[in-house]
């Protein structure tokens, strides 16, 4: 049986120090051990809040941490004075500074090689020296749905510790088997999890999702359960979710609902169905084929980024179909993507590997 501890969220101090109290995660921290908080602030809309992520640091500190960092490290191209704005404006930097912690860049920190074995993965991968370093590591994800993994919560927050050349490398590759892989690796470091269901966001997440009101965290030491629960708020099936499927399977953790017990709010009664980002695509543009398979995460994110640029300038797309992946076939419109070439019988074909989300959405407009 695991735990899981579901919290209404109104004081980031008092808010979190009752979560990890109903989760048990004083036990897992000792006077003058090193902290390690992994929010989810990947670069762009939809990251982890400031303000639960200064309540973690407060309560480590008041566990008697001696040293608390705060880190990450954004998508694997963000240049780093690009980096320190963003978290300045996440008010990153303003929430370290209220509760006595650092802030670090995970691209502008030592890297720690680890040779794989697993065919899911490239053979070595890189992973953040802090991750190994820290005595606790509590990872702290937003909820929210992602059109690639259908929700991105805590297993989906480890690829952020990755170097930049491994994030790239795990778009082009089979992205949730690569995850798994992954969290093998990294979900034995992790001591505790706290989500951050604050504001969480729904539809075409992660980065064009709109916002949803919840005003909740929930905290475990178990990394599969606090993603199962996070799910169930989202009207989701932890099942349903290939990443935490396979990562239960794998031992890493306990996705039935029936054998986690979670302390604290009722989670039916904070329950909704979140839009999932097919049906807001589907919704939006009823009249396109969209045809993704074999496609790349990389092209995939580019893609529905491109299509919720058109939508939020009120704009519409001039073809019937879009294909990416090189697998499917499309007799007319839009092939994305140097793999596509001999994909559309007739259309219009947009070169690049992946095409940026400017070209696509030129290409789909005009
Ligand atoms: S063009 Fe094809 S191979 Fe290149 S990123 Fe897109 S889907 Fe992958």
């Amino acid at each position: 049986m695991s735990t899981v501890s579901l919290v209404r969220f109104a004081d980031p101090r008092a808010s979190v120090i009752e979560a990890m109290r109903l989760a048990g995660a004083e036990a897992t921290t000792v006077p003058g051990a090193s902290v390690l908080v992994k929010p989810n602030l990947h670069g762009g809309h939809g990251h982890t809040s400031a303000r639960v992520i200064e309540g973690v640091c407060r309560w480590a500190r008041e566990q008697g941490a001696a040293r608390v960092v705060v880190g990450d490290g954004p998508f694997w191209s963000c240049p780093a004075e690009q980096a320190r704005q963003y978290f300045r404006q996440a008010g990153v930097y303003a929430a370290a500074e209220a509760s006595g912690a650092e802030v670090v860049n995970f691209h502008e920190q030592p890297y720690r090689t680890i040779p794989t074995n697993d065919p899911a993965l490239p053979d070595q991968i890189g992973l953040s020296d802090l991750l190994f370093q820290a005595d606790v590591v509590v990872n702290v994800p937003i909820l929210k749905t992602h059109f690639n993994t259908l929700v991105t919560l805590g297993i989906k927050n480890l690829k952020g510790c990755l170097r930049p050349k491994d994030k790239k490398r795990f778009h082009e590759m089979e992205l949730n088997a690569a995850l798994v892989g992954l969290a093998k690796i990294a979900a034995p470091r992790v001591t505790v999890t706290v989500l951050d269901a604050t504001t969480a966001v729904e539809g075409l997440g992660p980065a064009a999702g709109t916002e949803v009101g919840m005003g909740l965290i929930a905290a475990s030491r178990d990394l599969v359960a606090a993603d199962s629960v996070g799910c169930f708020l989202a009207g989701i099936e932890p099942g349903e979710v290939r990443i935490i499927r396979d990562c239960a399977q794998a031992g890493l953790g306990e996705m039935d609902l029936g054998r986690i017990e979670v302390l604290g709010e009722d989670p039916l009664a904070h329950r909704r169905r979140f839009r999932r980002p097919n049906e807001e695509v589907a919704e939006q543009f009823p009249d396109l084929e969209i045809v993704t398979d074999g496609a790349c995460s990389a092209c995939v994110m580019n893609l529905f980024e491109a299509l919720a640029l058109i939508r939020q300038e009120g704009q519409t797309v001039s073809v019937p179909a879009v294909a990416i992946g090189g697998k499917g076939r499309i007799w007319a419109g839009l092939t994305v993507g140097a793999c596509t070439r001999d994909m559309g019988a007739e259309g219009q074909h947009l070169p690049g590997c992946p095409p940026s989300t400017a070209e696509i959405r030129e290409a789909l407009r005009n």
